[in-house]
């Protein structure tokens, strides 16, 4: 059957093709229902322009294209149609003459995991752990804290939020009440890494979709409050060979291979690299403070959530699908595309060169000075990315230089603003 037919028996008139810029907004362009099956053949034409999160400005556009650029394409991958009445999305990848644009991180994703595997027979598997806020007027959606049973009495959000997303194949595991106020967070089943990206847009889709109906909002701010928990997106991730889990060794005390802890050498080799992929905002790092339970210190440890890399429990049972590492830094601002890109290639950097990383570290990393500490804002994060010849040449010199630019203009604009707190605290000085 038609894309069209299905959509029309569904009620739905638009389909949105939908992709995520270098500055990790969500952006679509709609399709209209008497034109979706053309549309989805031939793509749609797209301005290059169109990383920036203010593009009007034509005379200091945050990116290096304009108004005089020719257009690129938006080509939709199907395996990604996704439909959530009274809405519908496919992921599109950015093409340029017939080609994968250069500054397209899914496009770059998919061809260099096909190239991975292809020469070295290791697929990856990722999935990521959503935490949200739900918002009403500004304030937390309900009082309730962590664990806290009563918040799913009756939650119609929550609930149908789960419905949707597992009539959209994502495989949901958990459901937390989080430790903020209206803080909320869903586990995913891990899945090929590619997909798991792509369930990182569809969540947020389906999750903003949800609360706008209710007039509410689905903040995926990593820190939205003063004072209340950031929201992370904690990345499990785990490398495969033949269908077995090669992050996977039973002779280890934690059930990990050789080859993960090579993997893990490389996420600490270019720890600070990595920061700006996975805290690409001027508020992420408002997050990543001392006791927060989101990382500061450059450091691995056996199930340990204040270290960077945490190894979960592998109790109570060495269950080998089961094994991965958890990457806590990134929050949900990312470019989940582009983070697995330097994610892989940093992890690939420390297998290539048999990094083993120092440590474990199993007491609380926050309370170690001598321990090096990641990045402390989004400026002092891109100059490290800027600095990794090595990480940057793996991932593609030409989309790290796009992306370390529209970010610098970001962090340009936030730093000449004056914000509440300094005219309270200088005014009378
Ligand atoms: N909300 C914390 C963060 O920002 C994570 C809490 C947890 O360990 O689940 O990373
Ligand atoms: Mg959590
Ligand atoms: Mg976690």
């Amino acid at each position: 059957m038609s894309v069209e037919r299905t959509l029309k028996d569904n009620n739905v008139d638009i389909l949105r093709f939908t992709w995520v810029g270098l500055d990790g907004f969500i952006r679509s362009k709609g399709a209209y229902i008497n034109h979706i099956d053309e549309m989805l053949r031939t793509g749609i034409g797209l301005t290059k322009a169109m990383f920036s999160f203010t593009p009007m400005d034509t005379l200091s556009p945050y990116g290096s294209f304009g108004p005089q650029d020719e257009d690129i394409f938006l080509i939709p991958d199907l395996s990604t149609l996704t439909i959530f009445p009274p809405s519908a999305m496919v992921i599109s990848e950015l093409y340029d003459k017939g080609k994968p644009w250069d500054y397209d991180a899914r496009s770059k994703l998919r061809l260099r995991l096909e190239k991975i595997e292809e020469e070295t027979g290791l697929k990856f598997r990722s999935s990521f752990e959503m935490e949200f806020y739900l918002i009403k007027d500004r304030k937390p959606y309900d009082d309730a804290r962590c664990f806290d049973s009563s918040a799913f009495y009756d939650n119609p959000i929550i609930g149908e939020i789960a419905k949707l997303l597992t009539n959209s194949s994502i495989d949901i595991l958990r459901i937390i009440k989080e430790y903020g106020p209206g803080q909320y967070e869903f586990d995913l089943m891990h899945k090929d890494a590619l997909r798991s990206a792509d369930e990182v847009i569809i969540f947020k889709e389906i999750a903003k979709q949800v609360a706008t109906k209710r007039g509410l909002e689905a903040n995926f701010m990593p820190k939205p409050f003063n004072n209340m928990a950031g929201s992370g997106l904690h990345l499990n991730i785990s490398a495969w060979k033949e269908g077995e889990n090669a992050f996977y060794d039973m002779k280890d005390g934690y059930g990990l291979s050789d080859l993960a802890y090579n993997f893990i050498g490389g996420l600490i080799e270019h720890a600070k690299a990595l920061t700006a992929l996975a805290a690409p905002t001027v508020n992420s790092y408002k997050r990543l403070v001392p006791g927060s339970w989101a990382p500061t210190k450059i450091a691995y440890g056996y199930n340990n959530k204040s270290a960077m890399i945490r190894i979960p429990t592998p109790y109570p049972s060495m269950a080998p699908n089961d094994r991965r590492i958890e990457y806590r830094v990134p929050d949900p601002t990312i470019n989940p595309y582009l983070l697995l890109l330097g994610v892989i290639e940093a992890g690939l950097d420390g297998i290539e060169r048999g990094l083993k990383p120092s440590g474990p570290i199993n007491e609380n990393a926050y309370l170690r000075k001598d321990i090096e500490n990641i990045p402390r804002n989004l400026r002092e994060a891109l100059n490290e990315l800027d600095k990794d010849t090595r990480l940057k040449e793996r991932i593609g010199n030409t989309i790290i230089r796009e992306f370390i630019n529209v970010k610098l203009a970001e962090v340009e604009e936030y730093e000449s603003l004056v914000t509440d707190w300094e005219y309270n605290v200088y005014r009378k000085i």
